[in-house]
Formats: C-alpha cells, sequence, structure tokens
C-alpha cells in the first residue's frame, strides 16, 4: 500500500470513528456531545501571570500564617534561600536522634540537596514563617518533651499555608517545616509510611534542614536574627529562640 492510501485510509477511519461516536451519543442524550444543558464554563484570567495578583496572593499567604499563631511571616524571593550539601550531613554525622525515623527525615527523605537546588530554582516567592519558643523549650533538659508543641504548630500552619496557597490556585505549591515527623514520633508511634499508609499525610512535611535548605543562612538573608542553641548553651545568652517553616509559591 502507497503512502497516500495508507494516510486517506487513516482519515476516514477517524472520521467514522467520530461520526460513530458523536451520533450514538446525540441519539442518546438528544443534545451535542461533550455539552451539558445549562452548564456555563468559568474562564478564569491566569492570575499567575498578573503580578499585582501574584503580589496580593502572596500577602493574603503570609496573614493566613499570622493569623493561624505565626509569630512574624513574610514574603521572600527565593534567590535567598541557601541550599547547601552540609545542612543535609549535619542530620547525618553525628547522627540525629531522630535520622532514618521516618518517611521525611533522611535518609529517606528524597528531597535530596540536588533535588532541592533544582526545585527552588522553578519558583521566584516563598513565604517564611518564624514561630518564636521559650529558649528552654528547644534546649535544656526537658527539650526533647517541651520543643513538640512548637514544632507541632510550625507543621500546622505550614500545612494552612499550604492549602490556602493551593485553593487560591498555586497547585505546586511546596512546603517544609521543622524538625523530625511530629504527630507518631512524639506519641512514640513508629512511621506508619515506611512500610505503608502515613497517618497523617497533611501534617507530614519534611524539615528545610533535612532536604538540604541552611536554615540560618536563609533566616539572616531574611533579616531575622538567628543563633544556634545546643546542649551546651548558656540558656540566659540567647536573646530569642525560634522554629521556621518554608512555603514555596510560585
Ligand atoms: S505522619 Fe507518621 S506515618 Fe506519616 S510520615 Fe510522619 S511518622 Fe510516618
Amino acid at each position: 500500500m502507497d503512502d497516500s492510501k495508507e494516510e486517506s485510509l487513516g482519515e476516514s477511519s477517524k472520521q467514522n470513528y467520530n461520526s460513530t461516536t458523536e451520533n450514538s451519543f446525540s441519539k442518546k442524550t438528544g443534545s451535542e456531545p461533550h455539552r451539558v444543558d445549562g452548564f456555563k464554563p468559568i474562564v478564569c484570567e491566569r492570575y499567575h501571570e498578573n503580578q499585582k495578583q501574584v503580589e496580593d496572593d502572596l500577602k493574603f499567604l503570609a496573614d493566613t500564617a499570622l493569623s493561624s499563631g505565626a509569630t512574624d511571616a513574610k514574603v521572600v524571593p527565593t534567590s535567598i534561600i541557601v541550599v547547601d550539601e552540609r545542612a543535609r550531613y549535619k542530620c547525618m554525622y553525628p547522627p540525629c536522634k531522630w535520622y532514618g525515623s521516618s518517611v521525611i527525615c533522611p535518609p529517606r527523605l528524597e528531597l535530596t540537596p540536588e533535588k532541592t537546588r533544582q526545585i527552588v530554582q522553578k519558583y521566584k516567592y516563598a513565604v517564611l514563617i518564624k514561630i518564636e519558643a521559650p529558649v528552654n523549650a528547644l534546649a535544656g533538659d526537658r527539650w526533647v518533651e517541651l520543643h513538640v508543641p512548637f514544632e507541632w504548630k510550625v507543621k500546622e500552619i505550614v500545612s494552612k499555608v499550604m492549602g490556602a496557597a493551593f485553593n487560591i490556585g498555586y497547585h505546586l505549591n511546596l512546603g517544609f517545616a521543622a524538625g523530625e515527623c511530629t504527630p507518631c514520633l512524639s506519641k512514640g508511634l513508629e512511621c506508619q509510611a515506611l512500610n505503608g499508609q502515613c497517618r497523617f499525610p497533611f501534617m507530614a512535611i519534611p524539615a528545610m534542614e533535612a532536604a538540604g535548605i541552611d536554615v540560618f543562612s536563609t533566616v539572616r538573608n531574611a533579616g531575622w536574627e538567628i543563633y544556634p542553641i545546643g546542649a551546651s548553651t548558656r540558656l540566659c545568652n540567647i536573646p530569642c529562640a525560634a522554629l521556621y517553616g518554608l512555603v514555596l509559591v510560585v
């Protein structure tokens, strides 16, 4: 068979298929195919391409964080986000208490610094969120127990901002929180997602540092103060303590 015949046969069988499906649909419904009587599609402007709308939306998301309990929240350009392999290595050497404890911690977390760097470059703006905590909730004898409500709060606020961003059209927003996977581990439950389904999928948000984001440099680039707090830090010398979240928006 020559090419022109093959092409014309292909066209005619396509037409036959289309006319057969259209005819049978029209006969069944008595209306045009793929139309529902009385249905008027809403045609939205691509508002992500409207800079003023994007600015308003970003402000709305920062306000969402504040009204959800954040101490502070600001819109930042993603150029201030520092990704550094060493941040993730700090989870591993010496191993953090929660190293390998869930799918959102290294080594299971698939967001390696290399991938995180590529992903961050796809966004122009993010919302950075601060939740202040008493210094002795993040260091001292009882920090393992006392830091939990603050870590929980970061995840809750980041989750709310992610949901709000999704609902106004930023479907590719991506959130980061702080610390281990609090919802299960703080209750002594093992991570169920290691072998099956996550118990709290909307709260299982990886920590920035687990994905290779240098939180100290990023927060300082945003104009906020941040201080390292360790086991032997003289707590009275630390002016403030906080946990941070981040949502990449657009
Ligand atoms: S919420 Fe629980 S099951 Fe889900 S990732 Fe975290 S630890 Fe695992």
